[in-house]
């Protein structure tokens, strides 16, 4: 049994999935039953092939090399399949962007840690392409820099916005320092990205990564975890080995029977992403799906098609809501078009999305990036991806933590999730760093669990400027960016792009928080209220009639409705108030 798992586990191009259940069935999922029915599984991102197109995707970037063999890792199975005796100091659930930099950088500091990711494969997915600079910042200091090596990916220094026919350029605020640091965003593949975090957790020799399905939590006995009033803390994970494959597209069950195996540790570290299927008993959280990314490939080198500013991410603030386009490799640029909720998802299958794009959006966007716009409509491979909003709310669990993406999520307009994953795992390396490498107490073999749940605690105590600035951020100005029906929303649109026209002091506050160079929340209201009096001054210029005093008004009620609730659902304590006195207050 073991030895044709292993075969199976090693067979090299069979890609390997379960079904896991998605987090939509918790919330609203109307957003996401708007895909075609015959579309993949709920709980994966949707790959939508119309037209009869052909599925291109471009390897061919100057210094990447894909890998020679799909699975280029080779894993042995646990010696037994409770594995008691063999306890390890981390076990982390997922090796995406959050889960295999953790890997690493706790198997850097002499823990011993077990990764089990579900697809050991290169993904292919529309999310994770733009690390921000302050995301870069942070992978420098985790000391995973050359992960974004070797994959042909592309330095970001800016953002250009259009409306209506204006442009507005803004450049990340980098002095001369940062630049000889090269400091600067990264836009490349996820896939290629997330792959170099793998090889490197692989390469690590106290990392051990298993290629399995984490089917749920579990106590001290084994058995399935499901609170801590009465199961106590999390002692480790039950997980599939084998079993279902995806073969032509399509979920086959496996000939043999999956294995389970369970595996045990003091702490235990949940990273499996957007869908995450073990969050809902970790955490109280809200979910909110603002809208959908639909993602399509340009090919043509960056310069060709987005012109002198190829190395900047840009920003159509179109009808119903903005476009993005930003270089992937030296010979691709991702477009995402982004579809709001209220409006209904054009399907692939009957030509609607190709429709929609074409007649809807392509006439938005800049001219020169028009006609590989088109062919890449015309070829069909659309992908798409629910965009959620979720604000952390964890349990404080003892034995488990959430982090990435199953932890917290904000709109991806701004490309922030990666950034706060990565600050997220610097914080949390910083505050287990005083447990030693093995969290055992002195001399004694006995694992030291209290520490670890004040250093849990610590962790959540600490990460909130950074985090919470960005999330609020991309969730606000998506809100702002998106058509309104409401004068003053459409008014605050309106100023928030003349505002940042303006540059200098204007445009550089707004992309430091952006960009993650900048994490104070203060600066973030302040901007965002600056915008708002800036708008209220357009409309009572040259002439402050009633009407145009009224509509300034209806402004800054505007700002107020989209910024209060966004702020209120982070926390207004912990956005606002050092760690030290929200402890005394009793709020973490
Ligand atoms: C449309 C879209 C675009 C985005 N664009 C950007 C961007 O440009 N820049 C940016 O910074 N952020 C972006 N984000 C956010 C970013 O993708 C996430 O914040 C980031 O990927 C989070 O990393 P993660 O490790 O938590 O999740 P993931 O990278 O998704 O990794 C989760 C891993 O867990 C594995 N897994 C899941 N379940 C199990 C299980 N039961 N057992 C074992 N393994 C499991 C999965 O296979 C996966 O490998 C975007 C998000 C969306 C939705």
């Amino acid at each position: 049994m073991a030895g044709s798992l292993m075969k199976r586990m090693s067979s090299s191009f069979k890609k390997k999935k379960s079904i896991v259940k998605d987090d939509d069935d918790e919330t609203n999922a109307s957003a996401s039953s708007s895909f075609p029915s015959s579309s993949v599984s709920s709980n994966e991102e949707k790959k939508m092939t119309g037209g009869g197109g052909n599925t291109k995707t471009n390897t061919n970037g100057s210094d990447y090399v894909p890998p020679k063999k799909r699975n280029e890792f080779t894993f042995t199975l646990p010696s037994s399949s409770d594995e008691r005796d063999q306890k390890w100091d981390v076990i982390i659930v997922g090796a995406g962007v959050a889960g295999a930099s953790l890997a690493c950088v706790l198997g850097d500091e002499g823990r011993k840690v077990l990764c089990v990711e579900r697809d050991a494969t290169t993904p292919e997915r529309i999310v994770g392409e733009l690390l921000q600079p302050g995301g870069y910042k942070k992978l420098k200091e985790l000391g995973l820099e050359s992960c974004v090596e070797n994959i042909d990916a592309q330095k970001v220094y800016g953002y250009t916005m259009y409306k209506d026919g204006e442009e507005a350029t803004m450049m990340y605020p980098l002095d001369e320092q940062s630049l000889n640091d090269d400091i600067a965003g990264r836009s490349f593949h996820n896939g290629r990205f997330v792959q170099q975090l793998r090889r490197k957790a692989y390469g690590n020799k106290n990392v051990t990564l298993r290629e399995g399905t984490v089917k749920f939590l579990v106590k001290e006995n084994g058995e399935t975890w499901n609170d801590e009033a009465n199961d106590g803390g999390v002692a480790g994970i039950a997980y599939d080995i084998g079993g279902d494959e995806w073969v032509n597209g399509q979920l086959v069950a496996g000939k043999e029977k999956p294995k389970r195996f369970t595996s045990y540790a003091p702490l235990t570290i949940v990273c499996d992403g957007h869908f995450s299927s073990l969050r809902k008993k970790l955490a109280d959280n809200k979910i909110d799906h603002p809208s959908h990314f639909v993602g399509l490939i340009l090919d043509g080198a960056p310069s060709e098609i987005l012109g002198e500013n190829a190395n900047q991410g840009h920003v159509v603030l179109g009808d119903p809501s903005p476009v993005l386009f930003y270089p992937i490799s030296s010979k691709e640029v991702r477009c995402l078009v982004d579809i709001p909720s209220h409006v209904k998802m054009p399907r692939v299958k009957d030509g609607s999305m190709a429709k929609y794009v074409l007649e809807k959006i392509l006439p938005q966007v800049p001219k020169r990036v028009q006609p590989y716009l088109k062919i890449a409509v015309e070829r069909g491979d659309f992908k798409a991806m629910p965009n959620k909003t979720m604000p952390a709310n964890p349990k404080r669990t003892k034995g488990a933590v959430l982090l990435g993406d199953s932890f917290n999520m904000r709109h991806p307009l701004t490309g922030g999730g990666m950034t706060v994953a990565l600050s997220d795992i610097a914080t949390f390396k910083s505050t287990l760093q005083p447990l030693g490498p093995s969290f055992r107490d002195g001399q004694s073999d006995a694992y030291n669990i209290s520490g670890i749940q004040k250093a849990v605690d610590e962790f959540y105590a600490h990460r909130t400027r950074p985090a919470l600035t960005i999330n609020t951020l991309a969730n606000a100005l998506y809100k702002v960016f998106t058509k309104s029906e409401n004068s003053g929303m459409e008014e605050m649109r309106k100023a928030c792009f003349q505002y940042l026209k303006l540059g200098g002091g204007y445009a550089r506050g707004p992309i430091a928080l952006l960009s993650g160079l900048d994490p104070n929340p203060l600066n973030l209201v302040t901007h965002f209220f600056a915008v708002a009096v800036f708008g209220m001054g357009r409309l009572l210029v040259p002439l402050p009639t009633p009407e145009r005093c009224w509509e300034g008004l209806k402004v800054l009620s505007g700002a107020t409705q989209i910024i209060v609730p966004i702020v209120n659902g982070e926390g207004i304590l912990r956005m606002f108030f050092p760690a030290t006195i929200r402890r005394r207050l009793g709020y973490i």
